[in-house]
């Protein structure tokens, strides 16, 4: 019988020099990382080995191992939230478990139990718990990781995995308030298409990403805007979802829209709670909500004719991004912000929603796990 990943059997040895938190100010996105990192060996013959917690710090591998070759390599993102109360919560962390294991099992990797993972990483977080920085905005970024360490240049399914677990104390994505940004439609490079794997988060959909945007930021704009097919179709921006709020002046409804999960785009956990809170708590006279996708056409003739209301990104760890301008072609497609500010009203409330649950002034089902 395969051992199923089981945090019972976990073992821990502390680090002898812990760390003192830094100030607020200090915390730099994934640059820094507690004490601690969680691992777990698996073998095709065994399964699971016991979970170990163990000081933060360097593996050694094979040069022959398949992550080095063939991109044997997933991973998650979520966070760890100090709330008003001082409780360590983890919002919706089981949407996490089920992607990872999506994307395990689209890449020969093993799946595992999530909530046994949920488990440990609750072990792992309350070690280093003093590490978590206290502040709306502020959190502990956690990146569960798995990789393929077969030793061998074949292409087979992986018979040996590693799943570890780093964090990292993290501020606000806007220190100073929103900061609204350019994005560049993209068309010559596809972040994803029909039948790929760009609805998992492997480390391959990545990589090949940060030149598109490089290029972009050369010409002014801080993303892309990917587009697909002949049609142009809106998939994401950057590594998140996007939204767009239209305003209809035949119903005189507004609509928020957002790309289907037809298999290209990345089943976004934010984006999954920004549709369920809209469709709870907006007024359905006032508004429709809709998952399906707009193309750069529609997106530039609602500009001009004044029914393109908003836009803006969705993911963990800014929630939500302000969109001011689209580059699209020779064209320069303007979306409206709020007078004074760098976002406009629906993107603002929908940050504020998903902070409030995150924080713990609002309670939303099951959303937050302590
Ligand atoms: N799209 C892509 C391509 C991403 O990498 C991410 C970040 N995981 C998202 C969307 C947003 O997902 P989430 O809301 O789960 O962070």
């Amino acid at each position: 019988m395969k051992t199923p990943l089981n945090s019972s059997n976990l073992q821990i040895t502390k680090n002898p020099s812990p760390s003192r938190p830094r100030p607020n100010d200090q915390l730099q996105f994934g640059k820094t990382f507690t004490d601690h990192m969680l691992i777990v060996e698996w073998n095709a013959n065994e399964g699971w080995g016991n979970p170990q917690i163990k000081p933060y710090g360097p593996f050694s591998l094979d040069p022959s191992s398949v992550v080095f070759h063939y991109g044997f390599e997933l991973f998650e993102g979520m966070k760890a939230y100090r709330t008003v109360d001082n409780k360590i919560t983890l919002f919706r962390p089981d949407k996490n478990m089920k992607r990872m294991n999506e994307s395990a099992a689209r890449i020969c990797l093993p799946e595992f139990d999530g909530n046994e993972l949920i488990k440990l990483i609750g072990k792992l977080i309350e070690l280093d718990k003093h590490l978590i920085p206290q502040g709306e905005g502020y959190s502990l970024y956690i990146r569960p990781t798995m990789i393929g360490t077969s030793e061998t240049l074949s292409v087979v399914s992986p018979d040996k995995a590693l799943l570890y677990v780093i964090c990292s104390p993290v501020g606000p994505y806007y220190k100073t308030g929103f900061k609204a940004v350019k994005l560049e439609a993209t068309d010559y490079a596809t972040r994803a298409w029909p039948g790929g794997c760009g609805d998992k988060k492997l480390g391959a959909n990545y990589a090949p990403c940060v030149l598109p945007q490089l290029v972009a930021a050369q010409r002014g704009y801080q993303q892309n805007l990917w587009l697909f097919g002949p049609e142009k179709n809106i998939t994401e921006v950057g590594t998140m979802n996007a939204f767009f709020v239209f305003s209809n002046p035949n119903t005189g409804k507004n609509e928020l829209v957002t790309a289907p999960l037809d298999g290209t785009i990345l089943p976004g956990v934010t984006r999954d709670s920004i549709l369920e809170l809209a469709r709870k708590r907006l007024d359905p006279h006032r508004w429709e909500i809709n998952e399906r996708y707009c193309t750069i056409f529609e997106l530039s003739e609602k500009s001009k004719n004044g029914e393109l209301v908003e836009a803006f990104g969705s993911g963990t760890a800014a929630i939500v991004s302000p969109i001011k301008e689209i580059g699209w072609k020779n064209e320069k497609i303007q979306v409206p912000l709020s007078p004074g500010e760098e976002t406009g009203p629906f993107t603002k409330e929908a940050a504020q929603w998903i902070l409030d649950i995150q924080y713990g002034k609002v309670t939303q089902g099951n959303w937050s796990e302590t």
